[in-house]
């Protein structure tokens, strides 16, 4: 039966919950016919020569480039980046050509598993799961009120998946707090946008990588994090300078024109100092200031004061009055400066006000709908926008807002609900939900393709947390988790590339995410189980519009209409892929531009704000600001070092869940955890490359491999965060006005070891 072909809901409920399990066995979808030579196949076997090839979107990460998936019979026998596709113009990552050996692995979840009375998970069929499911979380309702349950969303599953996920939980099933992983990488983005410009409205477009004169990139590596917009700089012909502000000599800043190596968590006041430069040198576009801004002489009273004067702030960032003054000078000459950050800012307990310091930096100086330009939150996950847009967790779809009774509303009626299934409060955030967990107000929760257990700041802590859960509901592609693992339900869920949805890119364009693979055994699209679990809660009725996910597709147009990421325009699938993805907002009169415009750059790829109108009431942008504050855990005596994580290579994906599933991959990747150590500092404890050390904060110790190097600088050493290990040393602690967690910051100490480093 195919998702199409949905059961009436006029059946009666028990016949319906059956035909809900079986709609896992939906049809291979979107072939077309293959042009012979154009996509150099010939290195195939003559047995898996493909007979057809169809275009998707890859689901890593957030750049969304275009995929060539060659079909055999119907089914993915290999895949290509996709030529002419505006994103990626024939490039991809490992990640992305590895993309279809990852969903082969023995660690697939292939049926549902319920831990027995021995504590032991057990395979069970798919009717004992959801009635389960449904019964131990109504339980937990019933006896300790809708708040003892929750869930945790993420930025890995389609659009529609999402929407169908927050509605069914907030709206069917009467949860009021769920949040999403996106809260560890985008949320600080997110909040900055929307208080900043009125909406959370990422304004730039791929093409502005090739059209800047001037590229600041803030906190972000895109050499390894996005290899394939780095590549979108590299055909940059402009010969810009390159500005990269990051404490390591990180893979990018060893490409720039200048690096400022600047003190971890001393970006805020650097940020404020270069507008301290650029107002007192009158280098600011006034005309674009009046017309189009709030605040600037408050932001300008705050700046001017002697703090960011360059002599005092250079001391504070570790940066000489001149590197601060060559960076004002550069951005005052460039014609077309963009500035793009990533989880070097978001991830920071101050990371709203220095994303908002970047943003402020491009409005006083002009440089924001036009080409080259803008403020740029680089996003992370493959669907982290898709997450911001719809997901109902921190907001209600299209940045409503749950405390807003029109809001609510609006939402109700283009969802044909009564209101007051809608929740009037808003959602304890991620790192909230784990409090209540720990002290018994949240008793059951359910986790959706995310690993909490690894991801989660502190880690050792957030396992006992799980641990403490009456009901841990784990719906995943894989039983191997560390998440997995503290389950007393796992429901096992189709992958990339075995269902259908959009995903939303950084630079807001939909791209279609089409099914080329059958899932292992019982595994069901999370879209058929979101429908499954809907008939066993009892609320079908709700969502019997809720068929497939194009439906969903055409209820998000709906709940755009008229908001700043209207889609309205966008037919359906079938006009998302023959015009290879299409950005938010695009309207009727946008579509049809679009469709008549012979692929033409300029409306394949558009920017925000190119008529300085923003989203607040009065159309100005607001320049907001605050006091910098220290780092809340600062190197002493004992932890005398600052540890910074991030991004180890272009072959790792956050807790490579997926990416440790494949050979190619793994080769390319360090197997066992490193940590990058100044050489002076090495010297103190006696190491060198290759040695055992451990790596110890307050709240944990690892053991990884030294690796000696002058990229980090002294006093600091760096993890790469794909370990499990790493964030049983993070401190918990978070941005006051996106709840984000401040991974990059802690004090650690090292000492030589014997051990060998963990994997
Ligand atoms: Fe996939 Fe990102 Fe690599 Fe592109 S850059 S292939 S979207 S992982």
């Amino acid at each position: 039966m195919s998702l199409d072909a949905a059961p009436p809901i006029s059946r009666p409920l028990t016949q319906r919950m059956a035909d809900a399990v079986r709609t896992f066995d939906g049809p291979l979808t979107h072939e077309l016919v293959l042009t012979p030579g154009k996509f150099g196949l010939g290195r195939l076997p003559a047995t898996l020569q493909p007979t057809s090839v169809t275009q998707t979107v890859c689901g890593f990460c957030s750049t969304g480039c275009g995929l060539t998936v060659h079909l055999r019979d119907g089914e993915a026998v290999g895949l290509s980046p996709a030529t002419d596709y505006p994103v990626n113009l024939g490039m991809a990552c490992p990640k992305g050509w590895e993309a279809l050996t990852v969903l082969q692995s023995d660690d697939r979840a292939t049926t549902p598993l319920l831990r027995d009375a021995a504590g032991k998970l057990q395979p069970t069929d798919w009717d004992t799961a959801l009635r389960t499911f449904c019964e131990r979380f109504q339980n937990l309702q019933a006896k300790h009120g809708p708040e003892s349950v929750a869930f945790l969303s993420t930025g890995q599953i389609p659009t529609e998946e999402m929407l169908f996920l927050g509605a069914l939980a907030k709206f069917g099933m009467g949860f009021v707090h769920g949040d999403s992983n996106t809260r560890q990488c985008m949320a600080t983005a997110a909040t900055a946008y929307k208080q900043s410009l009125g909406f959370d409205a990422p304004p730039f477009t791929y093409a502005d990588f090739e059209q800047s004169d001037v590229l600041v990139f803030v906190g972000a590596n895109p050499c390894v994090a996005h290899p394939i917009m780095w590549e979108r700089v590299l055909r940059n012909k402009r010969s810009p300078k390159i500005i990269v502000v990051d404490p390591r000599r990180t893979e990018t800043a060893a490409c720039a024109t200048q690096h400022l190596a600047i003190q971890p968590k001393s970006d805020l006041t650097l940020l404020y100092a270069v507008a301290h430069l650029l107002i007192q040198s009158g280098w600011i576009d006034a005309e674009f200031v009046a017309a189009h801004t709030s605040g600037f002489d408050e932001f300008a009273a705050h700046v001017g004061r002697p703090q960011f004067a360059p002599e005092t702030a250079a001391a504070a960032c570790g940066l000489t009055i001149s590197e601060l003054e060559e960076l004002a000078a550069t951005i005052h000459q460039g014609e077309r400066v963009s500035f793009w950050w990533t989880m070097g800012v978001n991830q920071s307990y101050e990371g709203v006000r220095a994303a908002q310091a970047i943003i402020n930096l491009a409005l006083i100086t002009g440089n924001i709908g036009r080409p080259g330009t803008g403020a740029n939150s680089i996003t992370g996950q493959c669907n982290a926008m898709g997450s911001r847009m719809f997901s109902c967790t921190a907001s209600l779809p299209c940045g409503r807002e749950y405390t807003k009774e029109a809001d609510r509303r609006e939402t109700a009626d283009l969802l044909g609900l009564d209101v007051n299934r809608i929740p009037a409060a808003n959602s304890l955030c991620y790192d909230e939900i784990l409090d209540a967990v720990r002290d018994g107000r949240i008793r059951g929760l359910w986790i959706i393709a995310t690993n909490t257990a690894h991801s989660w700041i502190n880690s050792a802590e957030a396992r006992e947390v799980l641990a403490k859960l009456e009901f841990l509901v784990v719906q995943d592609m894989y039983v191997s988790t560390e998440t997995a693992a503290a389950a007393h339900l796992i429901l096992p869920a189709a992958g990339w590339g075995e269902k259908e949805g959009t995903f939303i890119n950084s630079e807001r364009r939909f791209g279609l995410l089409k099914k080329v693979a059958r899932a292992p055994g019982q595994a069901l699209a999370d879209f058929a189980i979101f429908r499954a679990l809907a008939e066993y809660w009892g609320c079908g009725e709700t969502f019997a519009e809720w068929t497939s996910p194009e439906a969903v597709f055409q209820i998000m147009k709906r709940l755009s209409a008229g908001r700043t990421n209207d889609i309205t325009g966008i037919a359906d699938y079938a006009v998302l892929d023959r015009l290879d993805g299409i950005q938010w907002p695009c309207d009727a009169a946008t579509a049809a531009a679009l469709e008549q415009s012979q692929r033409a750059d300029e409306i394949r790829e558009r920017r925000l704000f190119a008529d300085g109108r923003f989203a607040h009431a009065d159309g100005r942008a607001k320049l907001l600001f605050d006091e910098p504050r220290p780092m809340p855990e600062r190197p002493c005596g004992e932890y005398p070092l600052v540890l910074l994580t991030g991004r180890g290579s272009v072959s790792q994906w956050h807790t490579q869940t997926r990416t440790s599933k494949s050979a190619v991959l793994r080769k390319l990747y360090p197997g066992r955890c490193y940590v990058e150590i100044h050489p002076a500092d090495a010297v103190v404890i006696g190491v060198t490359t290759g040695d055992a050390v451990v790596v110890e904060s307050r709240r944990g110790a690892l053991t990884a491999a030294a690796f000696i190097t002058s990229a980090v600088g002294r006093g600091r050493v760096f993890l790469p965060m794909h370990y499990a290990a790493v964030n049983r040393l993070t401190l918990p602690h978070f941005d006051p006005y996106s709840r984000q967690p401040s991974y990059k910051d802690c004090a650690v100490r090292l000492r030589r070891s014997k051990e060998q480093p963990e994997t």
